[in-house]
Order: structure tokens, then sequence, then C-alpha cells
């Protein structure tokens, strides 16, 4: 008994060394880290005012989140204030620029996580509310569920004075360019790819400018973690259809007792993989690091066929964000406000 007790804590010690050493990173040190989806970016198909804008609009989703940290406000707002400010961007693919479904229909998810408490908010499917994410939290904050759908959703979010938009509002040209390149792309593969048995058994195939999730994970000066993800989803999803960040354990998670984790990536191997609860579940009953549970598990998604990224951080500031795609937008803050974002994998700081 003595022995196992002597050898996990010899383990944990040279997990946490390793793990400061990995990712250089210094304890406490992170706040708040967000993500803005994961896929095939790369600088030879990105325009250096396209690559400009996306930087601008990580920087400024970090500057809200930060805002909110440094004000002493609960890791819950920041991680609600910088996923506010990617929904409003057509940038991404959550809020505003949302990708469409077969129908021609923008439905979106989000999820939220309180790692204090473990409540957690999420919505499915809706095509009225602005930002997806205050839905989610309204949900978790002002009714005894955990999830809602559609009309439903929509209904509640006006109940609780959440903007109501037209469903148009979502509409970017070139999402709507997107969901015709994928309609082509997909009946050009039907046809000469007869066996993809993933694909057909899916019934949605990889693309690569499918993903475009946002995500957030905070830090409060109260120690307590929060995790939040928003989504339009896949492009030419069917109806109905509904991806792993809605999902709690699945794209979104957060317990004090470990992280707060938001993922991106194909949402089918996501929710089969149940990541985000993975990756908590390896660090609280094996003691593995935060950065080496992440790996595990997104090693896992892509063993199944899927891919995509994630972000984590855990009580003590350390953070992670790997993926298995050419890219993934990104960024994070220190607690002393040092902002930093990247897009592609020849990056230096991928862990
Ligand atoms: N995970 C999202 C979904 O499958 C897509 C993404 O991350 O872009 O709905």
């Amino acid at each position: 008994m003595k022995k196992i007790f002597l050898f996990s804590a010899l383990l944990s010690l040279l997990c946490s060394s390793s793990e400061v050493i990995g990712q250089t990173v210094q304890q406490g040190k992170y706040v708040l880290v967000i993500h803005g989806g994961a896929g095939t970016i790369l600088r030879k198909n990105m325009t250096s005012e396209k690559e400009q804008a996306y930087r601008q609009v990580l920087t400024l989703a970090l500057e809200a989140g930060y805002k909110e940290i440094r004000a002493g406000k609960r890791s819950l707002d920041a991680v609600e204030a910088a996923i506010h400010v990617m929904e409003d961007s057509p940038l991404f693919n959550a809020g505003k620029g949302a990708v469409f479904t077969h129908d021609g229909r923008n439905e979106l998810d989000a999820a939220i996580m309180d790692g204090k408490t473990l409540a957690a908010g999420s919505v499915a499917g809706v095509t009225t509310i602005r930002n997806p994410i205050s839905a989610a939290r309204a949900v978790m904050e002002k009714s005894e569920h955990v999830m809602m759908t559609g009309r439903g959703a929509e209904q509640f979010a006006k109940e609780a004075g959440l903007d109501i938009v037209a469903p148009s509002y979502f509409r970017t040209e070139e999402r709507w360019q997107g969901l015709q390149k994928a309609i082509r792309e997909d009946s050009l593969r039907a046809k000469l790819d007869h066996d993809d048995k993933k694909s057909s058994l899916l019934g949605i195939r990889s693309v690569d400018y499918k993903f475009g999730t946002v995500g957030a994970v905070a830090l409060d000066k109260e120690g307590n973690l929060a995790a939040g993800t928003s989504t339009g989803g896949m492009t030419n999803k069917k109806y109905g259809r509904i991806g792993d960040a809605p999902v709690i354990g699945a794209g979104t998670y957060a317990s004090n007792a470990t992280a707060a984790i938001s993922c991106t990536g194909w949402g089918e191997f996501f929710i089969r993989s149940v990541v985000a609860h993975d990756i908590s579940a390896l660090m609280e009953y094996k003691g593995a690091s935060l950065s080496s549970a992440a790996k595990t598990v997104l090693a896992k998604v892509e063993k199944l066929g899927g891919d995509g990224g994630l972000i984590a951080l855990d009580r003590k500031g350390n953070m992670t964000m790997p993926f298995n795609t050419a890219g993934m937008y990104r960024g994070c803050v220190t607690a002393d406000g040092k902002i930093e974002v990247w897009i592609y994998k020849d990056q230096d700081n991928v862990k």
C-alpha cells in the first residue's frame, strides 16, 4: 500500500514537472484561452487582410474576456464575453456567419459549464437567438434543465430577455457559397467513391471548411473554472443534426477538480469519444497531467477517423491546445494581460 502511494506520488511529481517543461508554461500563468475552430487552415490559402481580420477578432475576444477576469468577475462572465465577440463576427462559424444545413438554414448549438458547481446549460438547433452562448447560460441559471432544443429553447430565450433576431441575420454569402460547394462535392464524391464506408455510415463527409466553431475556457480570481462552446455545426448537415458542442462532456466540460475544456472538430467523433469528460476523467481518476490527458484523448479521436482540436485550462493556470488539423484559430491571455494569438500548426506554441 505504502509502495503504491510512494509510486503514485513520484509519478504525479514527474508528470507535473514534465508538463511545465513540455509546455513552457508557468504555473498560474493563463486565465483565458479561446479557439475559433480547427481545420485545413493553410497560409497559402489566406490573404494577409483575412489573416489580420482573424487575429483582430481573436484579440478583441481575449480582451473582452480578460476585462471580466481583471474586474474580479466570474470565469463564466469571461467565457460569455469572449464568445459574444466571436459569435457577433461573421468570420467564425458561430452566431452570425454560422454554416448552413443541407436545407439552407442556420441551426446553432452552444453550451456553458461552471467548474465550481458542475452546473451546465446548453441549447441546440436554434435559429433565432443572436447569442446562443447566453441562451445556454440562461438555461443553466434560470431553468431546472440542462439542455433545450429548437422552438422551446427559442421561446425560453425570448422569455429570458435575450436578443432575438430573424433567421436571416445569421446568413453570410461566404457560408452560402460554402454550402453550394459542399453539395457539389458531396454529389461528385457519391458518384466516384461508392465505398467510402466511414462517410456513408455517418451521412456526413469530412470537408475541412466545415470547421470553425468558437470556444473559451477561463479561470477567475476565485480559482473557479468555466468552459463554453458555440457553433453553427457542420456545413451541409442534415436537418436536426446536433454536434458535440452542446453535449456536456463531449464538446464542453468544466470541473474545478480537473480542467475546463472546449472542443472543435468533427462532432460525431467527439461525441462518440466523449472527449471533454474523458480528459477530465483521466486527470481525476488517473492523475494524468492536463496536456497528456488532452493528447491521449485526441489520439483516440484520430484513431476513430475524426479530426479537430481543443483548448483546456486547469486550476493552476496551465493550458494546452492540441489539434490534429493543419491549423486552429486560437489565443490566450495571462494573468498579467499578455495576449497571444496563433492560427497555423507550424507556430511554436503547438503543445
Ligand atoms: N464540432 C462542431 C460540430 O461538429 C463543428 C466544429 O467544431 O467546427 O458541430
